[in-house]
């Protein structure tokens, strides 16, 4: 009779949230690499085969922007603002996918997904600083904004989302720190050197980043989000209106915390 029962409950099939076939069978299903207890269950919701496929960043090669691979875009870079930066995954194809079904398709239920996936590498990053027994290590999060056209258009700013929802997982504040002032082109269709340029003057501070509120004359360890990491010039140009803003007597360190490199 009870195992009747368990089988009727076993049997009842849990779509995955990616490609809606069931994600019952458990017993495939590859190890999940998070430790947060919210973000391991949001991840075992999905099938072992979108599991499977997940392209972890685990052993990062740039130990500047964490690429699994050679990195020019950090030995050209003269000048870094950011102290270093990390992605949860490399940008393949299947991540293309992922992102677009829910960026620009409106699939929610992938948020708590990427949000689970970015927790890979905030863990990750905590572990490297060897900040695992010193709490809070990171004092403020917070995230690469958008130009209002383009937060109209698509009604919300994945990178604030991602933001909102690992500062309730870690217990870090989340603030919002920066304003976007103009709208650039797509990214991906320009030279790198031309992103550089177009970069600056993009973003300023929406006000005082202020200090660290109880810790006066200290370090303000801030994380800036952001959903993919193409050459850094977006992160850069944030970390370094973020610093010039920051108040002397709590000088901002920013980190980079990306769900995907490309
Ligand atoms: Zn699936
Ligand atoms: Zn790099």
């Amino acid at each position: 009779m009870l195992t009747q029962i368990s089988k009727w409950f076993s049997a009842t099939p849990v779509p995955c949230p990616l490609c809606g076939r069931s994600s019952a069978q458990t017993s495939s299903k590859p190890p999940i690499p998070v430790r947060h207890p919210a973000a391991r269950r949001v991840l075992s919701t999905l099938c072992a085969s979108c599991l499977v496929g997940i392209p972890w960043i685990v052993a990062p090669i740039c130990r500047v922007c964490g690429r699994a691979e050679d990195c020019q875009d950090c030995v050209r870079r003269k000048v870094r603002y950011y102290n270093r930066s990390r992605c949860s995954v490399r940008y393949d194809s299947l991540m293309k996918d992922w992102l677009a079904l829910y960026k620009y398709r409106g699939h929610e239920k992938l948020e708590p997904v990427l949000a689970a996936m970015l927790a890979f590498a905030y863990e990750r990053l905590n572990d490297e600083l060897g900040s695992r027994n010193t709490y809070p290590f990171f004092h403020t999060i917070t995230s690469v904004p958008l130009a209002p056209e383009r937060l109209q258009e698509r009604g919300f700013n994945q990178a604030e989302r991602l933001a909102v929802q690992l500062s309730q997982w870690y217990g870090i504040r989340c603030r919002p720190l920066l304003a976007r002032l103009r709208h650039t082109e797509k990214q991906s269709l320009k030279t790198r050197q031309s992103r550089v340029n177009d970069m600056m003057g993009n973003f300023a501070a929406t006000s005082a980043v202020d200090s660290t509120d109880n810790l006066p004359n200290s370090v303000h360890r801030i994380i800036l989000i952001d959903d993919v990491y193409t050459t850094g010039s977006t992160i850069n140009e944030c970390a370094r209106v973020l610093k010039e803003s920051s108040a002397p007597d709590s000088p901002a360190e920013i980190y980079g915390l990306l769900w995907a490199r490309s």
